[in-house]
C-alpha cells in the first residue's frame, strides 16, 4: 500500500519516514462512522465546527492550530512564501489573500489547503528543510502551479527539484474527470504532452489531472521515483471523501496538510 488510512487521515508511504521531522496528511471528508469531518468555512458561522476539526486534526498530527497558515483558493497560479506571520497566530480567516499555494521553512509552521477533487501537491526538502503545498485543479494545473511551487522553493530555499519528495494527493481521477471542448483546447493547444492525458469518450473527454501534473514536474527536474501519485480517486470513494462533481457541488472540505515540526 503507498498508503495508510486511519479513522480520520491518510498518510503517505513517500513521507512516512520523515514524520519526525514533517507532519503531513489528508483528511477523510467521513470517519468509519460515517460522520463528517469537513473543513467548510463560508462565514464565521462556520467558526466553532472549523476551530473544532483543526483543533482534533492537531492533537491527532502533534501540532498547535495557532502554527496553520491558510490562503483564499482561487485557481490560480500564485505561491506564497509562508511565515509565522501568516499563521492563525497572527491572522484570522477573513484577512486571509488569495493564493493556491504555499512554501515555507519556519518549523511549526502547517501548510493547510482545501479539497474537494481539486489535486494536492505536497513537496519536501530534506535537506533544506523546506516544504511546499499546491491546491491544483484544472486551471492550476494548466498554469503549471505545481512545478511553479517546485521553482519558488528553489529561490527561496536553494531547493533542488531532483532532491524533492513529492506526493501528488487524493483527488479526481481519469475516469471519474469528464472536460468539455473548452478545457481540452485549453490543454492541448499550450502543452506539448497533454494529449497523453487526455482520451475522448463519444463526445466529450476524460483529463488524467494527476498523471500530467506527474510529467510537468519531471520535466522540471523532479525525479520519477521521488513522486508517489496517490490512486485514491475522490470521485470513487464518495463513503469516504468529498467529491465537487459527484455531489454536483455540494460537498464539504477535506485539508490537504503539510508542515515542519518545531
Ligand atoms: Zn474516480
Amino acid at each position: 500500500m503507498e498508503y495508510n488510512i486511519t479513522n480520520l487521515l491518510i498518510h503517505f508511504k513517500t513521507f512516512e519516514g520523515l514524520s519526525d521531522r514533517f507532519v503531513h496528511c489528508y483528511t477523510r471528508g467521513y470517519d468509519d462512522s460515517g460522520k463528517d469531518f469537513d473543513f467548510t468555512r463560508k462565514s464565521k458561522e462556520d467558526d466553532p465546527r472549523f476551530m473544532e476539526n483543526i483543533r482534533v486534526l492537531g492533537d491527532q498530527l502533534g501540532f498547535k492550530p495557532s502554527g496553520m497558515a491558510m490562503v483564499l483558493q482561487m485557481h490560480t497560479d500564485l505561491v506564497k512564501k509562508v511565515t509565522h506571520a501568516d499563521t492563525f497566530q497572527h491572522v484570522s480567516y477573513d484577512q486571509l489573500a488569495v493564493w493556491d499555494a504555499m512554501i515555507t521553512n519556519c518549523k511549526g509552521v502547517i501548510l493547510a489547503t482545501k479539497h474537494a477533487d481539486c489535486v494536492p501537491v505536497y513537496m519536501i526538502d530534506v535537506q533544506n528543510e523546506a516544504i511546499g503545498l499546491a491546491h491544483s485543479g484544472w486551471k492550476g494545473t494548466l498554469n503549471l502551479i505545481a512545478p511553479k511551487t517546485a521553482e519558488a522553493m528553489k529561490l527561496a530555499f536553494h531547493s533542488d527539484p531532483s532532491a524533492l519528495y513529492c506526493v501528488i494527493g487524493p483527488s479526481i481521477c481519469a475516469d471519474c474527470y469528464e472536460i468539455q471542448e473548452d478545457v481540452y483546447r485549453l490543454f492541448t493547444q499550450q502543452s506539448s504532452y497533454a494529449k497523453e492525458y487526455i482520451k475522448q469518450i463519444g463526445s466529450s473527454w476524460r483529463l488524467d489531472l494527476k498523471g500530467f501534473i506527474r510529467e510537468s514536474l519531471i520535466r522540471s527536474g523532479f525525479s520519477s521515483d521521488h513522486i508517489q501519485v496517490c490512486d485514491l480517486c475522490t470521485g470513487c470513494n464518495k463513503h469516504m471523501m468529498y467529491s465537487h462533481r459527484k455531489s454536483k457541488g455540494n460537498c464539504g472540505r477535506s485539508l490537504a496538510v503539510l508542515g515542519i515540526r518545531s
